[in-house]
């Protein structure tokens, strides 16, 4: 069995098979048809939830029927009679529609060594950072599933000499390194859900890889934010790992100074000791630690919903940029070379600062015995 992917992880994923799309698990190299498993022996839950499109069914089912399902499959899969198809002849699709996506900037890291680079002369955090998770609406049209090529976006770049924006493909392509959560229970227009809420309303998570633009992003962003510099493409792996599978790694974050208000506050903020590589053609560039992160996934949910923002099915939020405090535990091209001036060597000897077209970008994870989904993408030329 593939490692990684035993009893106590059973991501979520929809594939491909026979021209027809399955809701189905990974289980070690091989995935379960839940549609088929369910029909086959009278499961303790209503099995509409498992009949797709995609995983929405499930996802709004909530946390009682997840907990049901899960432990069913468990037992079920623990007798290995189970009809199981090979990975190897499936394709995964994308597994649920995203409904809205949010990107968030919740690595104290992350945020301090962008803040350097672009503001050498100014305190690296803007006033608010240490008081609300920041975040922006990016577009939820363009998440695709791992594997989706990624054709290197083009636009105005900052203006020369001659004061006329330049234009044309993207010269700072780059990656950011992220969780991504995914909703599964929407809530009310106007009720903000509170910070003890989580696990009642995010299904899972997912590896994010949210592409960025550096040259378009340093031109436009100001003063609203991230715009075509992002929105080309996001990735994500399509297996979405169920936050119980995750329960064991769960850790106190860093800590946060000074306490944040009411609304986002806990006796002891949660994260997870999920550990990233980066890997650029092969060559593993980076290990960011998401246990480094500052705002944790219950305070960005918390926040995005308390001015009364309700949450639907199939909502998406990413964590930012994970980056740890060393060198080596960068989350993004920019960081690694230092706003593109110090080049950096994969194993085959060349040389990067952002992506070339034709470089595979894969990024892994893994948290005590389980290993998440990669996701990965390869640059197209424009
Ligand atoms: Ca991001």
């Amino acid at each position: 069995m593939s490692h990684g992917f035993g009893l106590d992880h059973l991501p979520y994923g929809v594939v491909a098979h026979q021209g027809r799309d399955l809701v189905v698990v990974r289980l070690g190299d091989d995935v379960i048809d839940l549609a088929g498993l369910a029909a086959s022996s009278a499961p303790p839950f209503d099995p509409a939830v498992l009949a797709g499109p995609g995983l929405a069914p499930l996802m709004a089912a909530g946390p009682g029927v997840w907990a049901v399902v899960r432990s069913w499959l468990q037992a079920t899969l623990a007798d290995s009679s189970a009809s199981r198809i090979p990975l190897a002849e499936v394709e995964p699709r994308m597994p649920f529609a995203v409904a809205d996506y949010v990107d968030f900037y919740a690595s104290l890291n992350h945020a301090s060594n962008v803040g350097k680079i672009f503001r050498p002369d100014a305190e690296p955090l803007l006033p608010n950072w240490r008081h609300l998770p920041v975040g922006y609406h990016g577009r939820a049209g363009t998440v695709v599933p791992s594997g989706t090529p990624v054709v290197r976006p083009q636009g105005q770049r900052r203006p020369g000499p001659d004061g006329r924006p330049a234009f044309g493909p993207s010269q700072a392509l780059d990656i950011e390194a992220e969780l991504g959560f995914v909703v599964g229970v929407p809530s009310t227009m106007g009720e903000p859900v509170p910070i003890t809420a989580l696990a009642d309303h995010v299904f899972g998570v997912t590896l994010l890889n949210d592409w960025s633009a550096r040259d378009i992003q340093a031109w436009e962003y100001v003063p609203l934010g991230p715009f075509l510099g992002k929105s080309f493409a996001t990735s994500i792996s399509p297996w979405i790992t169920p936050l119980a599978a995750l329960e064991d790694s769960r850790v106190p974050l860093p800590g946060q100074d000074p306490e944040p208000l009411d609304y986002l506050r806990v006796a002891e903020p949660a994260g997870y000791a999920i550990d990233l590589e980066v890997v650029i053609n092969g060559s593993v560039v980076s290990r960011p630690p998401y246990a480094s992160m500052y705002w944790s996934p219950a305070q960005m949910l918390a926040h995005m919903t308390v001015n009364g923002a309700s949450l639907r099915t199939g909502d998406l939020y990413g964590s930012g940029t994970i980056s740890g405090p060393e060198r080596d535990q960068r989350g993004s091209l920019l960081e690694l070379s230092w706003g593109g001036n110090e080049p950096f060597t994969l194993d085959d000897g060349s040389t990067r600062t952002y992506l070339q077209d034709g470089d595979t970008v894969t990024i892994r994870a893994t948290a005590g015995t389980i290993t998440l989904g990669e996701v990965e993408g390869t640059i197209t030329p424009r």
